[in-house]
């Protein structure tokens, strides 16, 4: 299924093509204080309507991961980092930046990022 998602003023838009079904609530510093829930995809599945590189980057910790933000609007649609064992590139998406997307439809995990 094909999910259009933005961060709130537009500035960051973007088309997703997936199956969603569950998120994660992480418990990391960044993420108890940014409040997203995400999903992670293959990065191939996400495709940038907007300029790509268009948005400001946070990296922390080890700095494995860039969580892209909007410098207008300050919401964060998604990061991008590589998973250690493939090698291959994901997208941890904000599934709250998917507007049609019910959200009371999904099976919510928490993640203990704090741990890590
Ligand atoms: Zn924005």
């Amino acid at each position: 299924m094909l999910h259009r998602g933005s961060c709130h003023c537009g500035r960051i838009a973007f088309e997703l093509e997936a199956e969603i079904a569950e998120a994660v609530d992480c418990n990391c510093s960044l993420c108890r204080r940014r409040g997203g829930l995400l999903a992670f995809f293959p990065r191939d599945a996400l495709r940038l309507t907007t300029i790509e590189g268009d948005y400001a980057t946070y990296r922390f910790n080890r700095h494995h991961i860039d969580h892209h933000f909007c410098p207008d609007c300050g919401i964060a649609p998604f990061s991008e980092g590589v998973d250690p064992r493939s090698g291959a590139k994901v997208a941890a998406v904000n599934v709250r930046c998917l507007p049609d997307l019910d959200l009371a439809s999904l099976a919510i995990r928490s993640f203990d990022g704090a741990s890590l």
